[in-house]
């Protein structure tokens, strides 16, 4: 099959949920990708945060072979080693008591949901507590992670969604104190909005919250699934804040491929929530994933990957900060890390296929902004190729 006929046979037999772009990758190496045609591409996306230390890792890929002759999939009945390790090494890299493992972010945020109201109801015995998220945030697709996923668009066409939600203004905290009433179970937040624009959390705005939680006796649940995972150039990003959640939830790079994620608790709450029989999942921590997470944490400890985010991200703020300054059409520059940003005062649609032409994978986040999550090991020539096929696609699209 061409490329061309891969993607009619996509169309007609894939649920059309994504507007594509019209290529088929085949392999990658490294911080490049290629496509079934052999075309080269620079990776500026990572799987949309995902593969931390680039394609095709030997070390990685080695580990997960090993694990695939060993034993795939037990079931959550019995115990297996690779979960019992993970879940160790996410604790030491996290500063949190307890983990619970799952297949997805959106499943994550679920598990943290469940565990808020398990909090709440066993401490007032009432059921069906208010949560307290944010405007232009976004916890994934499913049913629960959706209704405290701040974006209209993506909850109009799903009816009445299961939490009782209310919105408030991100880095607001009158706006979030506001909502608070006697039947709040937890604030849902991420540490860094990646989806809703790459804004960071204000440091007072994070403080704010986390004080008022505990004077009110409210849980913080801290989505960090885009933003975790040294991507801000600390391991998880509330750790520059001088803050802890209640709650954490992490995914993307967790597995670096494998699909993974986890949510994990503060020995309070694992005390005081879900119990035996309350939370479940056939797949979650299964020996394969957990033995992606094992190598995924060996691997950033060893090759100091979150240090490597903290050198390389002032040249790629400064170079981003040159791009802005040369073209009009670029209102805002924002994100931290390799977690950054350009606004354009149009879609950038057109500049993100003009660069794919050209060899460079782009994404937006929302209809206006270009999302810049590359692999984490990304080098300074690597950030001034993508620049130089970047801006001739600027000046090509806006003129
Ligand atoms: C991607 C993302 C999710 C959803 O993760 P899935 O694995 O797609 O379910 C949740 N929260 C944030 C912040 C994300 O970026």
């Amino acid at each position: 099959m061409t490329m061309e006929e891969m993607i009619a046979q996509a169309e007609t037999d894939l649920l059309h949920t994504y507007n594509r772009y019209q290529i088929v990758l085949d392999h990658g190496d490294g911080v490049y990708l290629y496509d079934v045609n052999g075309k080269k591409y620079l990776d500026f996306v990572a799987g949309i945060a995902v593969f931390a230390f680039g394609y095709n890792k030997k070390e990685y890929n080695d580990a997960l072979k090993v694990q695939i002759d060993k034993i795939l999939h037990t079931s959550n009945y019995f115990y297996n080693e690779p979960a019992i390790r993970a879940a160790h090494l996410l604790k030491q890299a996290t500063g949190m008591d307890r983990v619970f493992f799952t297949n997805s972010g959106a499943e994550s945020n679920e598990g943290a949901l469940k565990a808020a109201e398990k909090y709440a109801s066993l401490k007032d015995g009432t059921n069906g507590h208010e949560i307290i998220a944010m405007e232009n945030s976004f916890h994934g697709r499913t049913y629960g992670a959706l209704s405290v996923t701040g974006n209209a668009h993506y909850r109009e066409s799903f009816g009445t969604l299961p939490c009782d939600v209310k919105f408030a203004k991100f880095n607001d905290l009158d706006s979030v104190k506001s909502l608070v009433t006697d039947r709040t179970a937890a604030v849902i937040l991420e540490t860094v909005q990646g989806e809703g624009g790459l804004n960071p959390a204000a440091p007072e705005f994070l403080r704010g919250i986390r004080k008022l939680c505990d004077e009110k006796g409210l849980l913080l649940i801290l989505d960090e699934v885009q933003c975790g995972m040294g991507r801000t150039g600390s391991m998880f990003a509330f750790q520059r804040y001088g803050v802890k959640p209640d709650i954490l939830t992490c995914a993307k790079a967790l597995g670096c491929g494998v699909p993974v994620g986890a949510f994990l608790t503060t020995e309070e709450v694992a005390q005081n929530s879900l119990r035996a029989g309350d939370h479940g999942t056939t797949y979650g921590g299964n020996p394969l994933a957990c033995a992606a997470v094992c190598k995924v944490l060996e691997l950033y400890e060893k090759e100091h990957l979150v240090n490597h985010v903290k050198e390389i991200s002032p040249y790629f703020t400064r170079r981003l900060e040159e791009v802005k300054s040369r073209h009009s059409q670029i209102t805002e520059h924002r994100g931290v890390g390799l977690m950054q940003g350009l606004v354009f005062d149009r879609p950038v649609g057109p500049i993100i296929q003009k660069a794919m032409d050209c060899g460079l994978i782009l994404i937006n986040a929302g209809p206006n902004i270009i999302r810049f999550v590359p692999p984490l090991v990304i080098t300074e020539e690597n950030i001034d190729e993508m620049i130089s096929i970047l801006e001739p696609a600027i000046t090509e699209v806006c003129g």
